[in-house]
Formats: C-alpha cells, structure tokens, sequence
C-alpha cells in the first residue's frame, strides 16, 4: 500500500499478455522494480477475444505448451466464399501460421504468473487515470486503488492498456481511430453444434462487411462462433450482433447450439502510428496498433514485440536515458521485424473491403485451383490474377 512512496525501475499499465511479457523480460534482463498495475480484479477475465493464434512464437518467447490454456489445435483453416466455394489451407501451405485456440483467461494469467516467476509485482483493481509529467518527460501515472488516488512514479511507464488505450492518448502519441479502421465484433461461445472442428473456419463476404465471420473450436461440438465488422460498413440497420444471428440461423450446424457466454469489442485495423514512444513512454500490443489489419489477431505480433519492448527497457533504465531518442531502438527492432507485413495487410484490408460477394467467389474459386506453396498477400494475387485478371487489375500496385 505503500507504493505512492516508491520509485520503480519500469511500471506497466495492463496485465493483458503484452503488459506480463513486456514486464518479464525486463526483469530477466536485470530490472529489479517492476509494477504492472491492472484494472480489473482477474487478469484475463472477461475474455474479450476468438482466441485463435499460431503456436509459432511460443519458442521464441519461452512459453511452453500446456493444456492448461491450448483448448484445440487445428490442422489448417477453411475459407468459404458468400456462394460457397471453400478453400482448405493446411500445414503445407500455412507453415508455422497453422494454429490453436486458446482459453485466453487462463493463458493471460499464465504469462502474468511467468512475470511474477522473474519478480514481477502485480497491483489488481488499480486504475491508470493520468499521467504525471516533468517537463517534456512522463515520470509517473495517477492511478485509482478501489477509490484510493495515489501516484506511482516510475524511471519509465508502458502503456499496454489495449484496444482502447487512454495512454496512449494521454501521452500524445495518437487520437482517436478512424471508423473505417475499427472491426466491431460480436461472439458467442456456442455448444451442442455440428462443425468440422479439426479446423478453424472464415466466411468472407457480405454476412460480415469489411471483415468476416469465424468459428474457432473449442472442443468437438462448441466453438467461438463471432464477426468482425468494420465500423464504417454499419449503416445503423443493423448490428454486429444482428449480422451474426442471421449468419447462424443460416447454418442448421449452428442454429442448435445454445450460447454460454457473449463477447462484444472492438479491434484496430490501424496501420502503427508513426512513433509509438515518447519521453519516458512506450507502448505495445494493441496500444501501440500491432494487430493484423487483415486476420484482426493481435497475439503473436503483440507478443513479438512485448519481448522486444522489455529488452530495450532494460537497457534504458539501466543506461540512465528513457528519452524518446534513446527508445527508438525499440521503434527500430519492432518495426523491422513486423512492419513491412502490418503495411502490406493494412494496404490489402483497403482493397478488400472494396470487394463485393461475386468477387469473393471468384477469389476462391481462383485460389482453388492453383497450387499456393506459401499464404502470402503477393502469392493470393498472383494466384487469382491467372485466373481473374481483371479482378486484380485494382491491386496491381500491391503486386
Ligand atoms: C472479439 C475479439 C476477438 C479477437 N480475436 C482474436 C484472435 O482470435 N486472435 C488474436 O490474436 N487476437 C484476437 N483479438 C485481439 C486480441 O484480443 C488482442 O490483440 C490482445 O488481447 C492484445 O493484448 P494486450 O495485452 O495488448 O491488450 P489487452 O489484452 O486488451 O489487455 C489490456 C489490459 O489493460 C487493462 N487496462 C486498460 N486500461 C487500463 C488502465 N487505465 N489502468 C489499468 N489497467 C488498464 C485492461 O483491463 C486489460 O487487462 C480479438 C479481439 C476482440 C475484441
């Protein structure tokens, strides 16, 4: 309680899996105060997510696999056109990016309980709800305890407050999103349903304008069946929620499932800020803008970069210099190892959303028939310009 005394090493603002792995890699390498302090008062509940990801990056951030939080693997993904041509995209295609589902509470907690392995503090029911600047410099944040104001100071602060990061803001790092780089969405977990459940599922097209409808499994007969809709594609006529309704009444499969829980929220489309530091300030997952234009997954890049965001914090308190200049090393490592893509999918997430149902039906049917060795945004289109030339004569320049 008496943290409004001390000084920290680093202060994390979010225990979602970004904040916890930012935060234990700081630790491990050599910071000894860090405090993640948490709104909520269960990290990773309620579970505001699909949880579908690729196992890839599980080596690379030393994560073991367990049971405990990988629900389902899957053996690839079926993408299905509005007239329903349907494409299978297994391990030969997909590599590393076939994946699993996750139960996201019990995974967040899990990298939450990693942070704490390597003496990380976690503060919960603790509320950001300013920062507190020196000059040019963010040297602390004003936080809420169950009513309690204090302040925690600290030699720097990550913002990893997610999708709707105030810090963000505060800091003076963006403004609010554009509609048209928003997906608004909608869940439900459904039991009792007949589906293919050895693999993930993407309906593309109309039922979901400017996104998709997914059904990600979590057992034989359950699964996250949900949209993503982009916000400017919502007339006011109706919902997300209405949009998947009427999707699933479309599928007897699903219409016999009984929903056990709900899930509504939104994701950034965003391409990444131009900075996404400032003196004293970092930020990372969904706070920083890392998710996937194109799949909406958030996870593994937020991860990538969480492990990065932690080493150069280190560095930096260490070397006695949180300056944005000093911090740019983090913009430089994050950026080449994820940015090039983020474009390229934000660039195709603009053209896609163009598209109506008969071109979706042509894409699939195109993609069919060729042989895709490798899933890439260039590799698509070539594969539908053999086909469809005349359908990608409006993406030319991204070939
Ligand atoms: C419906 C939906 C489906 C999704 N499906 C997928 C998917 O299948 N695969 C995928 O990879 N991604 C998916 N995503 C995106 C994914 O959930 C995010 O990318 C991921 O959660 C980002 O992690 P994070 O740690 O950056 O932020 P979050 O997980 O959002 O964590 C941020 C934390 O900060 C806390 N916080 C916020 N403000 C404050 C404050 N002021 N003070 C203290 N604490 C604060 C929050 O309570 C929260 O715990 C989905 C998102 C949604 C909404």
């Amino acid at each position: 309680m008496k943290h409004e005394e001390e000084h920290y090493d680093l202060l994390v603002v979010g225990a979602g899996p970004m904040g916890s792995t930012t935060a234990r890699y700081a630790a491990k390498n050599g910071l000894k105060k860090i405090l993640v302090i948490e709104k909520r008062q269960e990290i990773g509940s309620p579970v505001r997510c699909a949880e579908g990801v690729t196992l890839a990056f599980f080596d690379e951030l030393e994560i073991e696999e367990s049971d405990d939080f990988i629900r389902k693997k899957v053996k690839g993904a079926k993408l299905y056109s509005p007239a329903g041509n349907e494409l299978t995209i297994g391990k030969d295609m997909a590599g590393d990016e076939v994946g699993a589902v996750l139960e996201r509470d019990v995974f967040d907690k899990e990298m939450a309980m990693l942070a704490a392995e390597e003496g990380v503090e976690f503060m919960l029911r603790t509320q950001a709800k300013g920062l507190i600047k020196e000059g040019d410099k963010i040297v602390g944040v004003k936080a809420n305890r169950m009513g309690e104001e204090f302040e925690i100071r600290a030699s720097l602060i990550v913002g990893a407050d997610g999708f709707e990061s105030q810090i963000g803001r505060w800091g003076g790092i963006y403004d609010v999103l554009k509609t048209k780089n928003i997906m608004t969405c909608f869940q439900y977990r459904l039991s009792n349903i007949d589906f293919d459940s050895e693999y993930t599922h993407f309906y593309l097209g109309s039922s979901a304008p400017g996104g998709y409808v997914w059904i990600f499994p979590k057992g034989e007969d359950k699964a996250n069946v949900g949209l993503g809709i982009q916000l400017s594609q919502l007339d006011g006529s109706k919902t997300a929620k209405e949009y998947l309704d009427d999707f699933i009444d479309k599928h007897e499969g699903l219409k016999k499932g009984q929903a056990v829980d709900m899930v509504a929220g939104g994701v950034s489309v965003e391409h990444p800020p131009d900075s996404v530091c400032t003196n004293g300030l970092m930020l990372v997952g969904d706070a920083a803008r890392i998710v996937d234009p194109i799949t909406g997954g958030g996870i593994a890049n937020g991860m990538k970069q969480a492990k990065i965001a932690g080493e150069i914090a280190a560095e930096a308190v260490q070397k006695g210099d949180t300056s944005k200049e000093f911090l740019s090393r983090y913009e430089k490592r994050w950026r080449e190892r994820l940015e090039d893509k983020l474009w390229r999918n934000y660039m195709a997430k603009e053209k896609a959303v163009q598209l109506d149902d008969e071109q979706y039906d042509k894409i699939i049917d195109a993609l069919r028939d060729v042989e895709l060795e490798k899933l890439s945004t260039e590799a698509i289109l070539k594969g539908v310009a053999e086909k469809y030339p005349e359908l990608v004569e409006s993406f030319e320049d991204m070939l």
